[in-house]
């Protein structure tokens, strides 16, 4: 996947860099990076937001480019001063310590997940951020979006030079342009993901920059889109246990119409998480806990 090393900014407006007279106005720059995941498109998009270095997940020229650029001394580039992860997965985090090493950057990780992070990226994290907190001394802000993982943040700033009302969040797993993103138990928290969507939605950014794929333009649109996928999964979930489905892999069968070859494993973690949250909720059987405890959902 070598040609992926060359694939950079894209889509995820290059040319709106921050000018010296607007100084909520940052740079954004995206850069594609192969990464070893079940994602369809198999890269992660890294992103430079004003100086802060979101999702390295891995190593590749084109990053380091990107890197060296904004250590290059150009006033509208800071120069990467902070390092930080939407969440702590291996697609996300896997060259964070490398670019630590190579930037002296500060490594950030999110308050009570600081273990957790440094787990999974080989470095403990110098600080720590909770939403609504500004990550060292760059313009972005943190902003709570748990669901696809406990450990969830976005990184929010203003883009655009012409209008500083402009919005952007780095949005990692939260969001996709097409298809969805996984939440699945045992870390998925449906309750928390639709929440999460619903709150960016209403939050009225711009445009969303996710961890794979390409750049959202209509955040509302496509909140709404990854809702109404959810509940109706939901809706076919509690059709399947009301139609007699006894154990969480007769509710795969009955919830997915599609051929589940290769990824029955999420599949069913999926099932798993829409039940938790159904149980959650008293809608269905207490017993349904004994039954994900059966198959290792706690
Ligand atoms: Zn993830």
């Amino acid at each position: 996947m070598s040609e992926d090393d060359a694939a950079s900014n894209g889509d995820a407006t290059p040319g709106d860099r921050g000018d010296a007279d607007r100084g909520t106005a940052v740079a954004v720059t995206r850069i594609e990076v192969p990464v070893d995941t079940r994602a369809p498109d198999g890269t992660t998009n890294a992103y430079v937001l004003d100086g802060l270095l979101v999702d390295p997940a891995a190593r590749t020229d084109a990053l380091d480019a990107a890197v060296a650029e904004h250590g290059s001394g150009d006033a509208a580039l800071p120069s990467v001063e902070a390092i930080a992860a939407t969440h702590a997965h291996p697609d996300h985090v896997g060259a964070v310590a490398d670019y630590a090493a190579m930037t002296n950057a500060t490594v950030v990780a999110r308050e009570g997940h600081a273990e957790r992070f440094a787990e999974a990226a080989g470095v403990e994290p110098d600080e720590t951020v909770a939403p609504g907190d500004t990550v060292g001394h760059t313009a972005v802000r943190v902003v709570d979006t748990p669901g696809h993982a406990p450990d969830h943040v976005a990184f929010a700033a203003q883009n655009s030079a012409t209008d500083p009302t402009r919005s952007v969040l780095c949005c990692g797993d939260l969001a996709v342009a097409g298809g969805s993103v996984a939440v699945a138990a045992p870390e998925g928290d449906l309750s928390a993901y639709l929440a999460s969507l619903e709150r960016v939605r209403d939050a009225g950014y711009d445009r969303l920059l996710p961890g794979h794929g390409p750049a959202i333009d209509d955040p509302a649109t496509t909140c709404d889109r990854l809702i109404e996928h959810r509940l109706a999964r939901e809706r076919d979930v509690v059709a399947a246990i009301d139609g007699g489905a006894a154990d969480l892999d007769a509710v795969v069968d009955g919830a997915y119409e599609k051929d589940l070859a290769g990824v029955r494993d999420l599949a069913l973690a999926t099932v798993a998480a829409h039940v938790e949250k159904l149980v959650a909720e008293g809608r269905v059987d207490e017993a349904w806990r004994a039954r994900l405890a059966d198959r290792g959902f706690e």
